[in-house]
This record gives C-alpha cells, structure tokens and sequence, in this order.
C-alpha cells in the first residue's frame, strides 16, 4: 500500500467509467466511505444529500436495517447458488414467484441475470433462440429509440442511443434507432404534441415495412427514458405504438430497469403510461441497490412459448455463474416489501406533486429551457436562450458545472447532457427535499 491521499489512489488506480476526466483530476476524487438515510460521507468526513440514489438504484437510502438484516441472515444460512442443474435456490423460486405477483401479468417466468445491461441482453438472445426455434431466424433486429440507454455490453449497448458508443465502433449491425419521443426538443415548428406522436407512430410502421416484418425480433422501450435525460414519453406515444407493434406481431419489451418498483408513482413504468408490455426487464430498485441483480420478466405468452422452445431441444442455454443468487433474491423480496408495503411507494405518490412544485420554481430561472418528468424522477435542462432552446456550448458542459457547484455544497445530483436530473431516494423527507431545493437554487444561481 503506498502512502497516497485517497483521492490520489482513486486517480492513479481505477480506470474511471462515465466521468469527466479532466474534471475529476481537477477536483479530486470523492471518495465516499458509508452512508446514512439518503446521505453519504466521504473520506474527508464530508456529508452529501445523494438526489441521485446512488445510480437511480438506492430507493431505500444507504443504511436500511430491513435490507441489511435481510443480507445478514441469508449470508449467514446459505451464501451462494446458481439457478442452473436441476437445482435453484429456494429464495429464488420465492423471489420469482413473487414477481410474477406483482407483475402485470397473471401468469410468466422469470430468468435472473446481475445487471441490467445482461438483462437486456439476456431478452434479445431470448428473442433470437426463439424465433429460430419458430423457423423464423431472420429475425433479429432490434428496434429502439435515439437517446435511450439500455446498458453497456455490447449488445444492450447497440440499443443504447448515445453517439458515445461509436468509440467502441457501436451499435452492432441490425439495430436500428427511431425517433426520440422528446416533443420540445424534436417537435417540429407548428407541429403540435399530438402530431409528434403521430409522426413517430408512423416512422416505426414506415420502418418495419422498409425493413421487413419478418426480419425484427423486437421493439424495446424505457417507460421514462432515463439516462437519456429523464424524457417522459409524448402524449399518447405507447397508445400509437403499441398497435402497431401488435399488427406486424413484433414484441414490446418494456426496460423498467429505473421506472421499475415505483420510480414513477406506481409499481412499474408501463402502468404509469397504461400499455402491456409482452416482458419487463428489471434491476436497480429490483434490490433497492443492495445486490446487483436484474430479471428477465416474461408474460405468459413469450413464457409459454420460450418455454415450448427450450423443450424442443431439452434446455434453454443460457445464464450467468451467479444467476439467481440467494442473497440477492432474499435482498429483492424484502426491497418490494419495503417498497410496496413500508410506505415508499407512498412517498412518491403523496410527495411527488411537492417535488414537482419545489422545481417549476427553480425553472423559473432564465436559463432553464425545460422541466421534464413524473414521480420522483426529474430534470431541467439548461439553456443559453430559453427562446431558441439553443443549449450552452464549452468543453466542460453547463450540466457538469451546476452538478460540480452543486457537490461543493453537498449536494449530489447527475449532469446529463445539458440537464441535471434529480432522482431523490423513496425516503426523502420533506425538509431534506427542502434542503435539496436551496442547495440547487444556489448553485444554480452561482452557475448562470
Ligand atoms: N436499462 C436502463 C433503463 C438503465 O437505466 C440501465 C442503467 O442505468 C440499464 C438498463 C443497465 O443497467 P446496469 O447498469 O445494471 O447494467
């Protein structure tokens, strides 16, 4: 061990992912050592309100006794199994069983992964097994949308719209990118919100005709997007889709990974925006953040006919050492309890309508361009000229100076492109939310 500050080690040591280099060089490293409600402390002793919930995942803030004693007690009886051999946990069969409960669904299976990244990935290799097995294996392209994230490996980063992955020479060929459902940014001039949605219903029926029907194996959708800049689908998006998708018998994979377990107000993203998804993919609040984990959730009619597959040839090939984790799984049915049961999901209804208040009046300044979002997942995106939307330009982004401004005061919220976006913990009290809003309003004020 050398004798480095932490902050020097945090530099030298780790290959950072998803950080602004020179920024982090500049600043230093916060390196945080415990947390307590939804706040952390760092090796300097300094405190932060995480608005961010670690990654969109801590629902639960950082020190739930429920979710710790539920880790502690099943390291203590049995530490670690796969779902695969003819043998599977017994807290994975309750944890599936479970999902399916609280699903949308009244009956499907659920396959285990530990992300969100392989969840995705684990459903596209779900399609592509079974469509082969329908006689169908031409179809394997994957619709999704610019700006949507749906994780890093490189398939579930191929369905990511982000230019960024073009350093890795992604997407991979086959997956095809339609148009963000953003009304005030890519709404035409003089189009209303209703002819935008329209326009895009009829670019994804356009594109499944020029690309063939019978060569797509599926359409995939964040309820919300959220990495993307928390973008809420526009006014009757899934209402104008979903038919579509229906008709050329394409399936709708809803990615729940964020909206999922209460993010938008009720248990998952499709109910918020009334559509039925043919499967969820899960994660992140799957846990409360406790346990990496992520779940394939299939409705009853991929289920019964993925099964079929997997019968015909006498396995379905697929899965990951740690696939259904017991510790994991015991983690997961006590988060959904916590969440559904002790009030979180509650918080979100009853505060949501504060948090959306305490923020329009922080848009209230010249240079945010718009506020955007549902539940407790919010963001405001900055603008150089309200009027034109004409974002900042500079190498260090106006996001990452408001959310660098922000961190100097103790205050943790997430820069994205030119947005700040606040995803606060399930537990946020009303005067932490206070405390949110004068930390940001500063730094805000600082900033521009
Ligand atoms: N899907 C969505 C909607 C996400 O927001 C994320 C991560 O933020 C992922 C998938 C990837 O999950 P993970 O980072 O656990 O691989």
């Amino acid at each position: 061990m050398t004798d480095l500050s932490w902050e020097q080690k945090a530099d030298d040591f780790s290959l950072y992912g998803f950080t602004d280099l020179p920024s982090v060089h500049d600043r230093g490293a916060v390196v945080v050592t415990h947390g307590e409600g939804p706040y952390i402390f760092d090796t300097k002793g300094r405190k932060y309100l995480d608005a961010n919930s670690g990654l969109w995942n801590m629902v639960a803030g950082f020190d739930h006794k429920g979710l710790i004693e539920a880790a502690q007690a099943q390291y203590a009886r049995f530490p670690g199994y796969h779902a695969f051999f003819g043998r599977m946990s017994d807290q994975t069969v309750l944890l599936s069983e479970k999902l399916i409960e609280v699903s949308p669904y009244d009956r499907g299976r659920v396959f285990y992964t530990n992300s969100g990244s392989e969840a995705n990935d684990t459903m596209v290799k779900t399609l592509w097994f079974l469509h082969a097995a329908e006689g169908k294996p031409q179809r394997r392209k994957i619709l999704t949308r610019v700006n949507a994230y749906h994780g890093v490996t490189a398939v579930s980063a191929s369905m990511t719209g982000k230019p960024y992955n073009s350093v890795f020479g992604l997407p991979l060929p086959g997956f095809i990118h339609l148009t963000c459902p953003h009304y005030w940014r890519f709404g035409q001039d003089g189009e209303t919100e209703e002819q935008f949605t329209a326009r895009l219903a009829a670019e994804l029926e356009a594109t499944i005709i020029k690309e063939g029907p019978d060569t797509i194996a599926a359409f995939f959708a964040e309820p919300v997007m959220g990495a993307g800049g928390v973008i809420p689908p526009s006014k009757g998006y899934f209402q104008a889709i979903a038919p579509i998708l229906k008709k050329y018998d394409i399936p709708l994979i809803s990615d729940e990974v964020i909206c999922g377990f209460g993010r938008t107000g009720n248990t998952w993203g499709c109910e918020t925006y009334d559509f039925m998804p043919d499967a969820i993919i899960s994660s992140k609040n799957l846990t409360a953040g406790f346990f990496p984990m992520g779940a394939v959730i299939l409705g009853p009619e991929l289920a019964d006919r993925v099964q079929a597959a997997a019968e015909a040839i006498e396995e379905f090939p697929h899965g990951f050492t740690a696939s259904g984790h017991p510790v994991g799984c015991a983690i997961a049915l006590k988060a959904i309890d916590v969440v559904m049961n002790e009030g979180l999901a509650d918080n979100v209804n009853r505060l949501s309508p504060r948090l959306e208040a305490g923020l329009a009046q922080i848009a209230q300044n010249p240079n945010i361009g718009e506020l955007r979002g549902v539940g407790y997942m919010w963001a405001l995106e900055a603008v150089k000229d309200r009027a034109t939307k004409t974002p900042f330009d500079g190498s260090l982004s106006v996001s990452e100076r408001i959310a660098n401004t922000c961190t100097d005061m103790g205050l943790i919220c997430r820069p994205l492109g030119q947005s700040i976006v606040l995803c606060p913990p399930f537990i946020l009290t009303e005067p932490q939310m206070d405390e949110m809003f004068e930390k940001l309003e500063k730094a805000l004020k600082k900033v521009f």
